[in-house]
């Protein structure tokens, strides 16, 4: 017998806490549900779920203290849902430690996509596991070898600068997941960097003419767009 994943749904309208209850456990996972922000945090320490769904317009906290909260004692993986469509919601949701997030509405598959990858990143340590393991990671034709400092599309070394290499090679690091601009500039050039975006964006330009066959529809690195970027799961 498997044990199955246990989920904890955070979400005060129950019509959309049944529809979500309703599909996941379709999909085999264990569903426990709290209505408000004070009941998510204490079954988050009493039962330990594998993963929370977490709606950020709560009638008793705002969804964004939870996530701060829960990120001072635990990486347990948070997956954002909310109504709220402002960027800069998004931007505070992932830099407090949420993993992924979704916008209200939303159909079946998309929620299942991501509560899959949310889960099975925390099970696998990311992708930095095999990474780890093999020195490389890899993406369809594309190969980031860690320990030649080499991005590779079809075998061929595609030659990065410096600054486009290390962009690639923390994407890839953290396959799967939105880094935040401000994330990756501060990883990039430290914790002093601020400001304009445009060095990031001059760079990626030059990256995705390197490795992508389209620039215009990428494969590999996606925007979100007033977020951040996302690199693709490996395979
Ligand atoms: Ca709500």
């Amino acid at each position: 017998m498997t044990i199955k994943d246990k989920i904890l749904v955070v979400e005060d309208e129950k019509s959309i806490s049944g529809f979500i209850q309703t599909m996941l456990e379709a999909s085999g996972y264990d569903v426990i549900l709290a209505h408000t922000g004070s009941e998510a945090s204490s079954m988050i320490a009493s039962h330990c779920p594998d993963l929370v769904v977490l709606d950020l317009g709560l009638p008793d906290v705002d969804g964004l203290e939870i996530i701060r909260s829960v990120r001072q004692w635990t990486q347990l993986p948070i997956l954002v849902v909310s109504a709220r469509t402002h960027e800069s919601d998004k931007v505070q949701a992932l830099d407090l430690g949420a993993d992924d997030y979704i916008t209200k509405p939303f159909g079946a598959a998309e929620l299942l996509a991501r509560v899959r990858v949310a889960i099975r990143h925390t099970r696998l340590g990311a992708s930095s596991e095999s990474v780890a393991a093999t020195g490389k990671f890899t993406a369809g034709d594309l190969t980031i070898d860690y320990d030649k400092h080499q991005v590779l599309v079809e075998g061929e070394n595609v030659h990065l600068t410096q600054n486009e290499y290390r962009i690639v090679a923390l994407l890839g690091k953290c396959a799967g997941k939105v880094l935040t601009y401000d994330f990756i500039m501060k990883e990039l050039w430290g914790p002093q960097s601020k400001g304009s975006n445009q060095i990031l964006r001059v760079n990626m330009a030059n990256i995705r003419r390197k490795i992508e066959k389209n620039p215009a529809e990428p494969q590999y690195i996606f925007t979100e767009i007033g977020v951040g970027y996302r690199m693709v799961d490996p395979d």
